[in-house]
């Protein structure tokens, strides 16, 4: 089945208009989008939360297909991925908008922004020029980030399918608010799911980033791993009085542990201050250290500290001989005893990946981690 997103017509200025995947048609020109948990319902002229879908004449439109506002060549550990591909670079894409209306976003420029009226100001970046735009830029992946990338699903669909036809891992770095219906949709054609986990009760999501059902995002990270196949890890930005808490800390860390298994690597990074939340300081460095700690406790085997260059615990440690086998120092890598994945002198599976998905074939059967 081609599920490439249709075009449907040809707006003012003469440039395609998307169709949006994933929606009822309702009574008096209402629809409902099905690609997120809010599960909007926009009526004609209105845009649903995420301010990228639009309904316009009863036909919900993705606003943002291929126009992205920010275009770079990182490097993968910025997303962070540490144990996908590392040492590696990746074209990286973000356009305006987000499910999200989190209090301290540091992307706040783009993803609270209103795509409706700001799309003009965006550059078309056609999906068929990612695979040049890659090897000029010496990437050997795609990348969804900065904003939330379920919000043009459209997009990232078509562009991980022509990433793949050219070899191209595919990575989304994402909150996980993305309904079973659309993680079905998206994440054959995704290697990598990076998720936030922001905390673990309703209340801190509703406090933190105005949503609600948060088991929404355990379940998509969840059903990406265990349905799908892709390579998770998981990030927790750690903010002073908000999530910073042992019980919070580790009830992330025991979820993490029971449901994504021990090798999943889990970031906790430092806070800086932003928005609504700059009021609040920078997160601690014992308070990072300490997060550590309880990841560890819960049984984790990769706890990495984030945002805090330098720090030692951005390296990689084997967890069964204790010895260090990848050096970090910001985004610089240097394996110190990696050997096909496996750590050098133990021979203890270390949960690198470096080959990309092979189609229909869940996780735990496809190929897994060979050293750079
Ligand atoms: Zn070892």
């Amino acid at each position: 089945m081609d599920r490439r997103a249709a075009s449907v017509g040809i707006d003012a200025e003469g440039r395609a208009v998307h169709e949006a995947m994933l929606y009822d048609k309702l009574a008096d020109g209402e629809v409902r989008c099905r690609v997120c948990p809010n599960l909007c319902h926009i009526k004609p002229g209105k845009a649903g939360t995420c301010r990228a879908r639009v309904n316009r004449d009863g036909v919900l439109v993705a606003v943002v297909y291929g126009r992205v506002c920010s275009v770079a060549a990182d490097p993968i550990e910025k997303k962070p991925l540490f144990h996908f591909f590392p040492g590696t670079t990746v074209l990286s894409l973000g356009t305006l908008g987000c499910n999200f209306a989190c209090r301290g976003c540091q992307n706040w420029q783009i993803s609270q922004a209103d795509a409706v009226t700001g799309v003009n100001d965006l550059r078309e970046l056609p999906v068929g020029n990612l695979p040049v735009l890659a090897e000029h830029n010496g990437c050997l992946g795609v990348a969804w980030t900065y904003n939330e990338p379920t919000i043009w699903l459209e997009y990232v669909l078509d562009g991980a399918q022509v990433a793949h036809e050219h070899g191209l891992y595919t990575v989304m770095v994402t909150n996980g608010y993305i309904t079973a219906e659309a993680l079905d949709v998206i994440a054959p054609h995704i290697d990598a799911y990076r998720v936030d986990v922001k905390g673990f009760s309703e209340r801190l999501y509703r406090d933190l980033c105005r949503v609600k059902d948060f088991h929404a995002v355990l379940a998509a990270a969840e059903r990406a791993k265990s349905v799908h196949g892709c390579h998770v890890e998981i990030v927790t930005n750690v903010i002073p009085t908000k999530n910073d808490d042992d019980e919070t800390l580790r009830a992330i860390a025991t979820w993490v542990v029971e449901k994504l298994g021990a090798k999943t690597p889990w970031h906790v990074t430092r806070f800086i201050p932003y928005l609504e939340l700059s009021h609040l300081p920078a997160t601690p460095i014992k308070t990072l250290e300490r997060a550590v700690d309880i990841g560890r406790q819960a049984g984790l085997e990769f706890v990495y500290v984030g945002n805090v260059p330098g720090h030692s615990g951005e390296n990689t440690v084997c967890p069964s001989c204790h010895r260090l086998v990848v050096r970090r120092t910001g985004y610089e890598v240097e394996d110190v005893a990696l050997r096909d994945g496996l750590c050098d002198m133990c021979g203890e599976d270390l949960n690198m990946r470096r080959r990309m998905k092979q189609p229909g074939v869940n996780g735990d059967n496809a190929a897994r981690g060979l050293g750079r």
